[in-house]
């Protein structure tokens, strides 16, 4: 398994790759680990995707890319350590350029965790300025203050154990651009979405589009530290991007349509939660939230952000948000969701505990 070719390893991960790229890729010698590599996506020349695991404890939960630059790699979401770990010995089976930048398009565990392993391989985390609050909000531990989530997330993960939170030192307030000629990456904030912090590396040759969790690509939205009305906003802005490729941050690469479908998920949960729920007592309420999830069910375009019933359920958290926002009420007959669906987030996404707000 290990003499894996290159050439195997660019044709079983190449979708897009042009033949001029590809006799370009081809030269030199096979690297060692490649096999590994190979699970790892060549999406356009020298563009990479890497599908993350939300399974408990995975090593990589959130998806990732890198971007190799003439001098440098920049990677996209730092992971969990494990992940962190796992992304780098890919990215070194490709090229030993140094992986100079860790970009963490928000403050989640899943994404941002992983910082301190990139320093030790001399990288520099890089993030938009709202991750450096969103941490001072939920990291208290790390500012001195009583344990916060990432205290909370290493009861259940071994490699937070044996490392430390790294917040990101280089931020941006508004936009950062790599440009070196050949490749251009724009990380830009659009404003506030799944967290307060969120920002998206936008890759305009390319076309191609990281959006870290302000979109997902499966039933893995946590609305918790976000703000759904402007979520639904701050969506219509990446659309306007004109982006072809779009890696989400959770679930399988996908197109411009994956930033409509998760934008008429959360319009359609706003329209059902204010016409079914809005009007209703809060004790009344609750009985409603499995007919509107069977409503979202039965529509084929969001029916895969619609979370199933069980102990991984985040529905019921969703709805309580929205209507939260909808009513300033707090919805007492779901007063419990907000914590299980952070129990959740802290298992499966690493970054939420329940005992922080
Ligand atoms: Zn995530
Ligand atoms: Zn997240």
């Amino acid at each position: 398994m290990c003499d894996i070719s290159r050439r195997e390893f660019l044709f079983s991960g190449t979708a897009i790759l042009t033949l001029a790229a590809e006799g370009e890729l081809l030269g030199g010698p096979v690297p060692a680990g490649a096999a590994e590599a190979a699970t790892a996506d060549l999406i356009a020349p020298d563009i990479y995707f890497h599908e993350g695991n939300v399974a408990d404890n995975a090593d990589a939960v959130c998806n990732n890319g890198w971007i190799m630059f003439e001098d440098y790699v920049l990677v996209i979401d730092a992971n969990f350590p494990a992940g962190a770990k796992l992304i780098i010995g890919k990215i070194r089976s490709l090229t030993d350029k140094p992986i100079r930048f860790a970009f963490d398009t928000h403050h989640h565990g899943d994404h941002a965790y992983g910082n301190q392993v990139f320093v030790e391989n001399g990288g520099v985390p890089v993030a938009h300025t709202g991750v450096i609050e969103e941490m001072q909000r939920y990291e208290t531990g790390y500012y001195g203050n009583k344990p916060g989530r990432w205290e909370e997330a290493a009861k259940g993960r071994a490699d937070l154990r044996t490392t430390r939170l790294k917040p990101p030192s280089v931020l941006f307030s508004k936009d950062l651009i790599f440009d070196d000629g050949k490749h251009r990456v724009e990380l830009m904030h659009l404003g506030v979405a799944h967290t307060h912090g969120d920002a998206l590396a936008w890759l305009p040759k390319e076309k191609i589009l990281f959006t870290g969790d302000v979109c997902v690509n499966g039933p893995y939205n946590y609305v918790g530290d976000g703000d759904v009305g402007k979520w639904i906003e701050t969506l219509e802005a990446a659309k306007q991007l004109g982006a072809k490729i779009v890696c989400t941050g959770h679930g399988p690469r996908s197109v411009a349509t994956v930033l409509d479908d998760q934008q008429a998920f959360f319009k359609a949960l706003r329209e059902q939660v204010g016409s079914v729920m809005a009007g209703r007592p809060p004790e009344e309420a609750k009985t409603q939230v499995e007919l509107i999830r069977a409503t979202l069910k039965g529509n084929a375009q969001i029916a895969r952000f619609v979370a199933t019933a069980g102990p991984d359920d985040a529905f019921p958290a969703q709805v309580q948000k929205v209507y939260q926002e909808l009513t300033g009420k707090s919805l007492a007959a779901l007063e419990r969701q907000p914590r299980l669906a952070r129990q959740v987030h802290a298992r499966s996404h690493g970054s939420a505990s329940a005992s922080s707000a």
